[in-house]
């Protein structure tokens, strides 16, 4: 099926004057640097507040361009999503991820998950589900160790086609977590809808924690409902103790953030699971 792509807004800029803007010339440059491998993946860890073992880690893509440096995945995701490439990074992205975690566990010598952004359009591509197979079969990981994070937003262009591939995902035993969760312009009912199993719970709600009265009513009643939803909780964008502390005591059991680990190359994050294993 052919696919209806977003309006773009694209801006002509000439190469020659400096970097450039979310424009033709970036976009350009993407394509390129598919074929000349710039992107990587990073991995953020995800861990438990009480202990602070590492459970998972989040697969966060970067783009190394040999002279604008990083291009913020902010930057160039949006693109992405727009040209349709999304569904050939991302498609990436899922395999090389479910790779990744067979050698972060050996080194871990115990199960951890690996989670990986699936972005609206690519969820709603019809390869999709025969990209996820792919990835499960060649790495050999199982289903439940795999969590697919997607957003409010991703379920609410399609709820019928949504609940399809999610009963679908589920099957592989594959978890789905609710990125940014309380971001977007949706009502609750889509919990009791979908096969959903994580929430996470977005920075800004982390930010100004513990100060932050608002915020820490909204925490509260996000694990709240989690609990009687029977859902997992990880707050995400914790920088201090204060907020670990504050986020522990609210129930919540699950960290992410740059307190207890920001994202990482696959090799540093090796030596922090060995690390792991002495602490
Ligand atoms: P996200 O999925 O909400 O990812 C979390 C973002 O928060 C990441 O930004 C991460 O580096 C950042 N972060 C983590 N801990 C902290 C913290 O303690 N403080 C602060 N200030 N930031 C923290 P990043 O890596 O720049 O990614 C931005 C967004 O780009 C992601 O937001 C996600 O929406 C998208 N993205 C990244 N990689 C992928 C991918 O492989 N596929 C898709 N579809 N989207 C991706
Ligand atoms: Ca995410
Ligand atoms: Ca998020
Ligand atoms: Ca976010």
């Amino acid at each position: 099926a052919k696919e209806t792509g977003r309006a773009r807004t694209v801006t002509y800029s000439p190469r020659d004057q400096g970097p450039p803007e979310h424009d033709i010339s970036l976009e350009a440059a993407m394509f390129n640097a598919v074929r000349e491998g710039e992107f990587q993946l990073y991995y953020q860890p995800i861990v438990d507040a009480r202990n602070r073992t590492i459970e998972g880690f989040e697969t966060l893509m970067r783009w190394k361009h040999p002279t604008l440096g990083m291009v913020p995945p902010g930057r160039f995701i949006p693109i992405a999503e727009t040209n349709g490439l999304i569904n050939l990074l991302g498609a990436w992205a899922l395999k090389a991820a479910c790779m990744q975690v067979r050698q972060f566990e050996e080194v871990a010598g115990r199960e951890l998950y690996i989670s990986v952004n699936i972005s609206p359009r690519q969820f709603r591509n019809d390869k999709f589900l025969a990209v996820l197979d792919d990835a499960l079969a060649l790495s050999g990981t199982p289903g439940r160790q795999l969590v697919l994070e997607i957003t409010e937003g991703t379920l609410m262009v399609d709820p019928l086609h949504a609940e399809s591939v999610l009963a679908r995902m589920a099957e592989r035993g594959a978890r789905i977590a609710i990125d940014d969760f309380g971001t977007g312009y949706s009502s609750l009912a889509y919990l009791k809808r979908f096969p959903i199993s994580v929430l996470k719970v977005d920075r800004a709600f982390v930010k100004d924690l513990p100060q932050a009265a608002k915020d820490a009513a909204i925490c509260g009643a996000v694990l709240d409902l989690a609990r009687h939803l029977d859902l997992s909780v990880v707050a995400e964008g914790v920088e201090t103790e204060e907020q670990l502390a504050f986020l522990d005591n609210l129930g919540c059991q699950y960290i992410q953030g740059y307190l207890t680990g920001k994202p990482m190359p696959a090799h540093v994050a090796l030596a922090a699971l060995k690390e792991d294993l002495y602490t």
